[in-house]
């Protein structure tokens, strides 16, 4: 870990993106070269199969939400560091021949690199165990007004919007910038290209947004949007995370029954979020309580860091370098090696709410959400 290189403002163009070729990318002309042993599932030691991927296309963001970032001095990765795109499809590959069905582009916020929708394009060309891995991203939708067409157009399949609080005031605090239209925009310009279903992320808060849930919901119901409420998590850059400040998965369902009849939905899977019918539906809500309902016994997921670290947790407290194998001459078997190692050390939960929990060095920026 201790990757994190200089200080300076972020602006559209530092996402650190280099798009040529570079040494870590496979050699020209060569296919993927996982050999047969190596290409069975990633299973760690408790028997949980990962097929999800999800990959943080850069640090860089341009909002500044409280949970989440400082206001200023984000301490931004070394710009050299950043996977250029062939390494980032090249992992993907490796990680497709090795049961990875879904990759999911974070950040940071992944529409700031220049690439994205390129790396949209040849990530959903990839040919997993079960046909095309299933592209997905995670945004602001502050350049979905521009991006949402090509994006759709380039295979991506589904994409989950962060918004917060409907108050343009409170989305200024909130955020540190003055987006709220352009975020709306974003969401409407999505609806616009397609997508379905389109997911709403909000993180409650207690005394920001916590008396518009049911606000939230009613806006999402009204446009055909799926929201889902996530406990706020000690993730932030600030380290200032509370745990009896903290908005429980309980109270949110308490003040939706307030206004919504909510019946349980059954079949949950891997999937992090509890989801429930609004109204007898079709609409549904769905409540993420990492902290008060880990649900760590069913996770399948992994995560690259924009600077190429693997990650078996959100939490984990080691990486294992994936950007220095590849730039030092590391076949794909010696990638997928690794992938397989960094797996087999997963350990069973995060750990939020026993005593002892360490957040983990990098912000959530610097991870991918
Ligand atoms: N910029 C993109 C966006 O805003 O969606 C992608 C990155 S963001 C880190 C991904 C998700 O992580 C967002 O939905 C955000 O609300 C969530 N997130 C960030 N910090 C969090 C925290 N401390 N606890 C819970 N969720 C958090």
């Amino acid at each position: 870990m201790g990757r994190l290189g200089m200080s300076a403002p972020a602006s559209e163009d530092r996402s650190g993106a280099r798009t040529g070729a570079s040494v870590g990318a496979r050699p020209e002309g060569r296919g993927v070269g996982v050999s047969s042993s190596l290409r069975g599932p990633l299973v760690d030691k408790h028997g949980r199969v990962h097929r999800d991927l999800r990959i943080s296309l850069t640090d860089v963001c341009n909002l500044r939400c409280t949970y989440c970032m400082p206001a200023e001095g984000v301490p931004w990765l070394a710009r050299e560091n950043i996977l250029t795109t062939d390494e980032l499809v090249r992992v993907a590959e490796v990680a497709a021949a090795l049961g990875i069905v879904e990759v999911r582009l974070t950040g940071g916020e992944p529409l700031l690199r220049p690439d994205a929708v390129e790396v949209v394009r040849r990530m959903a060309a990839i040919e997993g165990e079960q046909g095309p891995l299933e592209v997905s991203m995670t945004t602001n939708a502050l350049r979905l007004p521009t991006l949402a067409e090509p994006l759709r157009e380039a295979g991506l399949a589904r994409l989950n919007i962060s918004l917060d609080t409907l108050d343009r005031g409170v989305f200024k605090t909130l955020t540190r910038r003055d987006r709220f239209d352009d975020t709306i925009a974003g969401i409407e310009a999505a609806i616009a290209a397609g997508f379905a279903p389109i997911k709403l992320n909000t993180v409650a808060m207690r005394g920001v947004n916590d008396g518009e849930i049911t606000a939230l919901l009613r806006y999402a119901v009204e446009n055909g949007l799926e929201l889902r409420f996530i406990e706020q998590m000690p993730l932030d850059a600030g380290h200032i995370w509370s745990r009896p400040e903290m908005v429980t998965g309980e109270e949110i369902l308490a003040a939706l029954e307030q206004e919504f009849a909510l019946t349980e939905l059954p079949g949950r899977g891997a999937a992090p979020a509890e989801r429930f019918l609004v109204d007898e539906g079709p609409s549904t809500v769905g409540v993420i309580r990492s902290v008060t309902r880990p649900f760590c016994g069913a996770c399948d997921r992994v995560r690259l860091t924009a600077d190429g670290q693997l990650r078996n947790c959100l939490f984990a407290r080691t990486e294992s370098d994936l950007a220095g194998l590849l730039r030092s001459g590391g076949t794909d078997d010696d990638v997928a090696r690794l992938m397989h190692a960094c797996i087999a050390g997963k350990l069973p939960g995060h750990g939020i709410d026993e005593p002892g929990f360490l957040q983990p060095d990098r912000p959530m920026s610097a991870i991918g959400g």
